[in-house]
């Protein structure tokens, strides 16, 4: 069964050593990543962002200055040229950087809408990573809206109507994987292996891959980092490098269980070759 090892780049200064020790990791575990990078990152290190092209990663953009700001780049909200702006932007630095053309998307936070995909297939991407299927966020976290609940959970072309329905769109949806709580670095992080074990058993019931996310500022502590003030607490006192055995258990049970990681660009022509 395939899965996706997929690591959120948010423009934080101090969190290029969390990413780093993420390379390391992967290439220990000989792990490919699809790699989602804001736009300020890959302008501030560019050599890092070459240094993933060269291990093997793909890239893909996750905002241009998503992570360092205290009212979030919203792309369910802001009008069409301003993300078409955001997405350029982002799509031109991490192209610099690695002299590829990114064609990967994830929105920052998950949050997403129709008016994306329209200013994505217009620069020329082709997979998003982005729609919140079977997610939702009690407390804590940064999904708090349902209308994209229902959207499915295997892969499938966009409807521009809505983007919980199959359409005609070029661009190919595989959602971040979720059991109402996402299967990320912070729920194993919060609620332990154990749990994420259980979830992993039940979302394999429903579809055939799994999309799991972590950020490169989780392995570092905060303190050596720059946050904007509304970054949770809760989050900040569970940042540290001691996280990387924890993700190694992550690992080990999905390489157990089976799973062999593979990346968005290579993955979708035969699973909707339909
Ligand atoms: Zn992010």
């Amino acid at each position: 069964m395939p899965w996706h090892f997929t690591i959120d780049v948010d423009w934080v200064p101090g969190s290029e050593v969390g990413l780093e020790g993420l390379l390391d990791f992967c290439d220990r575990r000989k792990l490919k990543a699809t790699i989602f990078v804001a736009g300020r990152f890959a302008e501030t290190y560019a050599d890092l962002i070459r240094d993933c092209r060269r291990r093997g990663h793909e890239l893909g953009t996750h905002g241009w200055e998503h992570g360092s700001l205290e009212k979030d780049e919203d792309f369910r909200s802001a009008s069409y040229d301003q993300q078409r702006e955001w997405i350029r932007l982002a799509t031109e630095a991490v192209e610099k950087a690695s002299g590829i053309r990114p064609v990967v998307f994830r929105a920052p936070s998950l949050w997403v809408s129709e008016t994306t995909l329209r200013a994505l297939e217009n620069e020329g991407y082709r997979y998003d990573s982005s729609v919140p299927a079977r997610r939702f966020d009690c407390g804590f976290g940064r999904v708090h809206y349902l209308k994209y609940f229902r959207a499915p959970s295997e892969p499938y072309h966009l409807s521009s109507y809505h983007l919980s329905l199959p359409g005609h769109s070029s661009i190919i949806e595989m959602a971040p994987s979720a059991f109402l709580l996402p299967t990320n670095m912070a729920t194993l992080r919060v609620l332990g292996l154990p749990v994420m074990k259980w979830m992993v058993r039940r979302i394999s019931r429903r579809t055939s891959r799994l999309v799991f996310y972590c950020h490169p500022y989780e392995f570092v502590h905060s303190h050596r980092q720059s946050f904007p003030r509304n970054m949770s607490k809760w989050n900040m006192q569970g940042m540290r490098p001691e996280n990387f055995s924890l993700l190694d258990g992550f690992v080990e049970h999905m390489m157990r269980q089976g799973y062999s990681p593979g990346l968005f660009a290579d993955s979708f022509s035969k699973a909707l070759a339909s």
